[in-house]
């Protein structure tokens, strides 16, 4: 019998996930199913995954955090960073993984000489990206339009600043629209005075939303920056969230060369 996949969230209709790893399964000749699970109450993800029977899964919006709680075994970055967004079934046994983060590390390393990094959000995203970046030696600083969220970044002793206390005398090479704003709607991340400080001093801008020109990704580019969107964030969460269905059977190339079908569809 086909071993099970899904994704599991709330929404789950947009996702492109199906389509990536559905092509890649035929793509590899492996006998692997993958579909798509709206779940209401994160709470019961552990019970539907045994219920369901399923081998793998991805898991987005709202419920990563419940992903977390839901394994029994924790990959030591997963850990770290408190949010789960890959779960495979070994046994038994859940085992946790983020592959947001790897992702999102590999989708930059295009773009060269960068060390100063400027997030613009500082929701689950941010969080574990956040921290992969500063692991992998640059030096990031967190902007938010609210407080709060910036708590738990002065902890792990991130520089943060909200838009009041924000001071623009320093340049970053490369800032990142990590917050929502842009994908249902027409909203810049932050007031347009911060990005006329920053954007023209910097060397690249990238948007974690994809399939869209985002405001803040048009702005960019009337400095004239070099830009790209969340699709290969995607891309590359999905071709690590596989490697881990698979065991590591296939290699990073064999996966990302069937995976990216899903892209040019
Ligand atoms: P969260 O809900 O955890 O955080 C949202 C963040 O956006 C907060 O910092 C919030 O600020 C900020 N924000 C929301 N609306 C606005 C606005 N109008 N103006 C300024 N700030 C705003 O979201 P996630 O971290 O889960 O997701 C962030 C983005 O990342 C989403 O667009 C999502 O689609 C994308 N994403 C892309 C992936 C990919 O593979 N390409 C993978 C995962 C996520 P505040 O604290 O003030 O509310």
């Amino acid at each position: 019998m086909s071993q099970l996949f899904t994704i599991f969230g709330n929404p789950v209709s947009h996702s492109k996930s199906p389509l990536m790893h559905n092509l890649t399964f035929k793509g590899l000749n492996h006998d692997g199913v993958y579909t798509r699970y709206r779940l209401e109450e994160g709470e019961q993800l552990r019970s539907k995954f045994f219920e369901l029977d399923i081998k793998g899964a991805n898991i987005t919006v709202p419920h990563k955090e419940y992903a977390f709680e839901a394994c029994d075994e924790l990959d030591e970055f997963a850990q770290k960073v408190g949010a789960v967004n890959t779960i495979v079934k070994k046994g038994e046994k859940l085992y946790g993984y983020n592959t947001d983060a790897p992702g999102f590390l590999k989708a930059i390393s295009e773009f060269k000489e960068i060390k100063k990094v400027l997030f613009l959000g500082a929701g689950g995203t941010a969080q574990s990206t956040s921290i992969i970046l500063r692991d992998a030696g640059y030096a990031v600083t967190i902007l938010n339009r609210s407080a709060g969220r910036l708590k738990r970044y002065q902890k792990e002793g991130f520089e943060t600043f909200t838009f009041e206390s924000f001071k623009t005398d320093e340049a970053f090479d490369l800032v990142v629209n990590m917050t929502s704003a842009g994908l249902e709607d027409e909203s810049l991340p932050c007031p347009i005075e911060i990005l006329e400080e920053i954007i023209p001093k910097a060397k690249a801008c990238v948007d974690v939303i994809y399939g869209k020109e985002t405001p803040f990704l048009k702005f960019a580019k009337t400095k004239n920056k070099p830009t790209k969107d969340g699709s290969d964030m995607l891309l590359y969460q999905g071709v690590i969230a596989f490697e881990y269905f698979c065991e590591k059977r296939y290699s990073f190339e064999e996966i990302k060369e069937q995976m990216q079908k899903a892209f040019i569809l």
